[in-house]
């Protein structure tokens, strides 16, 4: 019986060793695949017109290549990552990203923002529709499918919802949304916001609640701030940790949803007063963010990640080997052809970046595209006339509903 015993033990043992060793190669597969594809990605999602609205698209797309669009009023083409047509369905962008869940799982962290002028669809694409969700659901549905399947693991998924506003942060979860909240630095390293409430996510019901909550807090919180929220940044922050109960190793990986606030640009001589703070507190986070971007891809020692709360809050989630999806939105209406360019050149100019470059010089991963000399600047100047918020001939978010009170979760707050 001893032998036996002794030889069942040797048999674990060295199947534990084959396991270990299997699921490290999962991991190193889904890396490299996940490589493949860069650590930044563009895409563009073009919101398609209304019938009603009388105009053609200033947009071509070449059929058998959706790396490229073309905006043949200006003679002009960007190549990016993935280019959607504008009846791509919220399933089709979000497949694109999906894979970017499992590195979460895997202990990485992974950002997905939506950039684009007011009205062109980043709210759409990031929360959608209570028929048709977006991004942020689906990716916390996947998040609990795939753990739902795995075996021998136990997971500890957390959500957190804020706003940035005029730099200033607000939880969306919390008990009271118009609190300030800071990023402040942990006594053993690391980055957190003393205060935020983070929600376990244990089913789907819970998840419905988060999403319903933030956006009533957002629209309560706006009110009392007599903004709207296209002014403001909205994050979505999941963290994960994974326990393998053979092994007894634990995994952390966060997951960051970004709905940027609109990238329109304002005529400095046509708005004051709140609205002015707005712009420049819009236009200097956004910069800062294309400022990130670009001392990582040029490796410069200081990367000025302190210049905005959202580049500070999301330090930890940029650079290295973290991912980085931008979701470029883009209204097809010849009336926000200057927005538009705007938005494209941006993101070719990110698309131009590798964050991590390493082993891979980034010439051989970056496509032949056009980079027009204004691309090069990252904000192209757009006198647009104040409150021209010209793609918003739609209503902005008609999923939200109002609210005067707070929305509450009794959850225990990150101290
Ligand atoms: P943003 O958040 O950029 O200001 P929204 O997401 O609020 O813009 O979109 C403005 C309007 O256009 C909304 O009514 C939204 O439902 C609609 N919309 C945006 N993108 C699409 C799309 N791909 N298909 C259908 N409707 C869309
Ligand atoms: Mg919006």
């Amino acid at each position: 019986v001893q032998e036996a015993i002794s030889e069942n033990a040797a048999t674990c043992s060295s199947l534990l060793e084959k396991y270990k060793r299997e699921i490290a190669k999962r991991k190193a597969l889904h890396d490299a695949l996940v490589e493949l594809k860069g650590n930044i990605r563009v895409y563009v999602r073009p919101k398609p017109l209304l019938e009603s609205e009388g105009v053609p698209s200033v947009f071509s797309h070449d059929p058998d290549d959706d790396t490229v669009i073309s905006v043949p009023l200006k003679g002009r083409n960007f190549q990016l990552e993935k280019v959607f047509t504008s009846e791509a369905t919220q399933s089709e962008v979000f497949n694109q990203v999906s894979a970017l869940i499992q590195s979460v799982l895997d202990g990485r962290n992974v950002c997905i923002f939506a950039y684009g002028q007011t009205g062109s669809g980043k709210t759409y694409t990031m929360e959608g529709s209570f028929e048709d969700a977006g991004v942020n659901q689906r990716a916390l549905k996947l998040l609990y499918d795939e753990t739902q399947r795995a075996t021998n693991m136990t997971y500890d998924i957390k959500a957190s919802m804020m706003e940035i506003y005029n730099e200033t942060i607000r939880d969306l979860l919390g008990s009271d949304p118009s609190e300030k909240l800071e990023v402040k630095m942990k006594p053993e390293g690391g980055l957190h916001v003393p205060g935020l409430v983070a929600v376990p996510v244990k089913s789907l019901d819970e998840i419905n609640r988060i999403s319903k909550v933030a956006q009533e807090n957002r629209v309560t919180a706006s009110t009392m701030m007599n903004e709207h929220s296209s002014r403001s940044h909205c994050i979505l922050c999941v963290s994960v940790e994974e326990t393998n109960l053979i092994t007894g190793s634990k995994t952390r990986g966060r997951l960051n949803l970004v709905d940027l606030a609109g990238s329109e640009r304002v005529s400095k001589s046509q708005v004051e007063g709140t609205r002015l703070k707005e712009a420049q507190s819009i236009n200097r986070s956004l910069s800062c963010l294309g400022d990130v971007i670009n001392a990582l891809k040029n490796h410069h020692t200081h990367v000025p990640y302190r210049n905005s709360r959202l580049t500070y809050l999301l330090q930890e989630s940029l650079g290295g080997d973290s991912k980085t999806v931008m979701i470029l939105q883009v209204s097809s209406h010849p009336d926000n052809l200057n927005e538009t360019l705007s938005t494209l050149a941006f993101g070719q100019r990110v698309f131009s970046v590798e964050l991590n470059t390493k082993n891979t010089p980034s010439s051989a991963r970056r496509p032949q595209s056009e980079t027009p000399s204004s691309a090069r600047k990252l904000y192209l100047p757009s006198d647009n006339a104040a409150g021209d918020n010209t793609a918003s001939r739609t209503p902005t978010n008609s999923l939200v509903k109002a609210s005067s009170v707070p929305c509450r979760l009794n959850i225990k707050r990150d101290a």
